[in-house]
């Protein structure tokens, strides 16, 4: 069995952006409340007391958007100052980053994803839900300022969406021609939008290694925390090409993750809701951080039944009713 120590923690279910796949403009998001966040000291104290404890020593900073949180900062300073942290990253859009990488990275945060969907401001525009002035420009730049500054790996995401950047796959792989990036192309998921994009939503993984071996070659790489990723490269290349292939393929076998949400919720699935503990109401009516360890050691031993291969059992109606920006991608 695979060890499972690996936290992806969402910090707010909140985003600047509205992009089609995550959280579209017009979807009636039910925001939480402030005070209905972990705090900062709870996240420590589940941290500390509950996750570490049995065995995780790998986390994720996401949401929502994980720099629209205020003490984000503060956070990575107080998780990386945990001994037993092996490796810290984060997830980001990166609008607000290029004024916010070095404090980042003086806090001790050293690996990043970015996500990136297009090279094409009007795309990217597009995607994002963004009708004012375009927002691709300082989203470059927060990637130049997190490359500027020693972020490493520093990858960036690109979900692939049928008619409207798949077009761009090729120019998005060649940024690792010449830059110690990793581009990561994601199959795009049904979670709490199947119907956003019709019949056929996603590519496969393959369809786009094809396109792309017939255009340069194709060879297996490797990367630190690659996940659930296949990696590869551009013979020559300086950076790598990694595939999450969720949809066309099952990498249940492989995961060993468990996600906690803004608000305190502990899945041990994306899709699959089965189990969830509700970690902040413990915390809040007094149990102990000894209690809940046990809750999740239980949750633990349960978690390579309750996976992605059953994510039509998971839910009431076979529906994964909390998007990715609610959940924490
Ligand atoms: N706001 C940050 C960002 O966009 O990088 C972090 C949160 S976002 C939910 C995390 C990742 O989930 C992003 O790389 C995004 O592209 C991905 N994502 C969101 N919705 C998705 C979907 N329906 N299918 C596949 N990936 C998705
Ligand atoms: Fe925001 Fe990230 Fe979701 Fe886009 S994918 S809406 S940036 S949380």
């Amino acid at each position: 069995m695979n060890s499972i120590d690996y936290l992806r923690i969402s910090l707010i279910d909140r985003c600047n952006f509205r992009c089609q796949y995550c959280m579209p403009e017009g979807s009636e998001l039910e925001y939480l409340l402030r005070q209905e966040w972990l705090t900062r000291e709870e996240i420590l104290i589940l941290l500390r007391e509950v996750f570490i404890p049995l065995g995780f020593t790998k986390f994720r900073l996401t949401g929502g958007e994980p720099l629209l949180r205020p003490e984000i900062v503060d956070l990575v300073r107080d998780i990386t100052a945990l001994p037993e942290t092996e490796d810290l990253a984060m997830t980001t859009n990166a609008f607000y980053l290029a004024k916010m990488a070095q404090d980042l990275y003086d806090a001790g945060l050293r690996r990043i994803n970015i996500s990136l969907d297009s090279l094409d401001r009007d795309t990217f525009d597009k995607i994002i839900g963004n009708r004012g002035k375009s927002r691709w420009q300082k989203t470059w730049e927060g990637i130049q300022e997190a490359y500027r500054v020693g972020f490493d790996p520093l990858k960036l995401n690109v979900v692939v969406i049928p008619g409207v950047n798949d077009r761009e796959v090729a120019d998005l792989a060649a940024l690792t021609r010449d830059r110690h990036w990793h581009v990561r192309f994601i199959e795009f998921m049904p979670i709490g939008n199947a119907e956003l994009f019709g019949d056929r939503a996603w590519i496969p993984s393959e369809e786009l290694r094809q396109n792309i071996r017939e255009k340069w070659g194709l060879e297996s790489a490797e990367i630190q925390g690659n996940g659930p990723a296949d990696v590869f490269k551009i013979p020559g290349a300086k950076g790598t090409l990694g595939f999450i292939s969720q949809m066309s393929e099952c990498f249940c076998d492989r995961c060993n993750r468990m996600r906690l949400s803004a608000d305190g919720w502990l899945r041990p699935c994306l899709l699959n809701e089965t189990g969830q503990i509700d970690l902040k109401t413990g915390l809040r009516e007094g149990i102990s951080p000894r209690q809940l360890r046990e809750q999740v050691r239980e949750l633990l031993s349960l978690k390579p039944e309750i996976n992605f291969k059953q994510r039509d059992s998971g839910t009431e109606q076979g529906m994964y009713t909390r998007t990715m920006s609610q959940i924490g991608g």
